[in-house]
């Protein structure tokens, strides 16, 4: 990136299915860059995608959309790669590991040896693992490759904890850290509306959030894809989302802090894993990671979590 002109708005999006294809629909309509080229190994399915945006091109933002093969990386301010197979009913979360890290095998170098400079988003499941993959298999520095994380997590906590007190969810600041699935962390200590402590809100405010509440709150966000998939077979509209305002972040150098799996090399005595934590986003990619003053429990939670992906990652070759 630090090579790349700064006008460059290119971006390429590995895998045309549901999420890469809602992707790129979101970030047309953002206006946020100039070119979108879309790869699938089903090519006719990138083809059409790329025809039916394209016709929405001139109704909304001049953008240019093709689909194309890995030389057309080339250039791209960040390749995203959306591409993988789904979970199988009963499979295994490393079995799902193995499978997709197998895909990114026959990925990552050919997007590397095209596009050198460029920065990595990865969005396929299970998400904080494949980064760990992509970081290996590409030999970017780390502040160059970024998972999509628990930035979902995010939004889908801070949609609950908008609803409960019957407020703007923007106006509810509040993460979700660890893992993208079962282990992640609701980091309660450090939720605030208005700056103000979660706890002291409902006193100032006449509402309550008490252990029940919470616990409700933070199980829907954690199960919110189950009940999805259960329904409509796949999650895409709010990924696609979080994905255009992480690329948005480093397309305009926002140094805007958002909850993303990035390489954690001795935060909280966690080592040499993928796991979300508020981190700075800038034109480089990652700036920094957020310490943020967890409590005994969340420390210890965060810390479960990371082994949990530790013990995936050693499973794999
Ligand atoms: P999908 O099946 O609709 O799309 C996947 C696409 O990848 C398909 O078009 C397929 O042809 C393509 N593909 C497979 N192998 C390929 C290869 N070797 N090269 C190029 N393309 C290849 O799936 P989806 O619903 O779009 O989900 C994609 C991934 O995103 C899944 O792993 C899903 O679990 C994940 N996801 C992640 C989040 C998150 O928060 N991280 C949210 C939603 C979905």
């Amino acid at each position: 990136m630090s090579d790349m002109h700064p006008l460059t708005r290119k971006i390429t999006i590995i895998g045309a299915g549901n999420v890469g294809a809602t992707f790129a629909y979101a970030l047309m309509l953002s206006g946020l860059c100039s070119e979108i080229v879309l790869i699938d190994q089903n090519t006719a399915k990138a083809e059409g995608e790329v025809m039916d945006l394209n016709h929405a091109v001139p109704l909304t933002h001049p953008t240019r959309i093709r689909s194309g093969s890995y030389a057309d990386c080339a250039g791209s301010a960040i390749t995203v790669i959306t591409a993988g197979t789904a979970q199988r009913p009963g499979e295994t979360r490393l079995d799902l590991a193995k499978r997709n890290a197998a895909i990114f095998k026959s990925i990552i170098p050919d997007v590397v040896v095209n596009n050198p400079d460029g920065i990595l988003l990865i969005t396929t499941n299970p998400v904080d693992v494949l980064s760990y993959v992509s970081l290996k298999l590409s030999g970017l520095p780390d502040e160059r490759v970024i998972g999509s994380g628990t930035i979902l997590d995010t939004a889908r906590f801070r949609h609950l904890l908008g609803q409960h007190f019957n407020l703007d969810a923007r106006s509810v600041h509040a993460y979700i850290i660890g893992e993208h699935g079962d282990s992640e962390v609701p980091v309660w200590s450090l939720a605030n509306i208005a700056g103000i402590p979660i706890e002291d809100f409902c006193a100032v405010s006449g509402c309550s959030c008490d252990d029940e509440a919470r616990n409700q709150i933070f199980i829907q966000t954690r199960d919110a894809a189950y009940h999805i998939i259960e329904r409509k077979g796949a999650t895409f509209y709010a990924i696609a989302s979080g994905m255009v305002r992480i690329v948005e972040s480093i397309l305009r150098d926002q140094h805007t802090i958002l909850s993303v799996s990035s390489h954690i090399k001795g935060l909280y005595d966690i080592q040499d894993v993928f796991i979300s934590l508020p981190c700075v986003l800038n034109r480089h990619g990652i700036q920094r990671v957020i310490r943020l003053p967890l409590n005994a429990m969340e420390t210890e939670a965060l810390q479960n979590s990371a082994r949990a992906l530790q013990e995936v990652l050693h499973s794999l070759d």
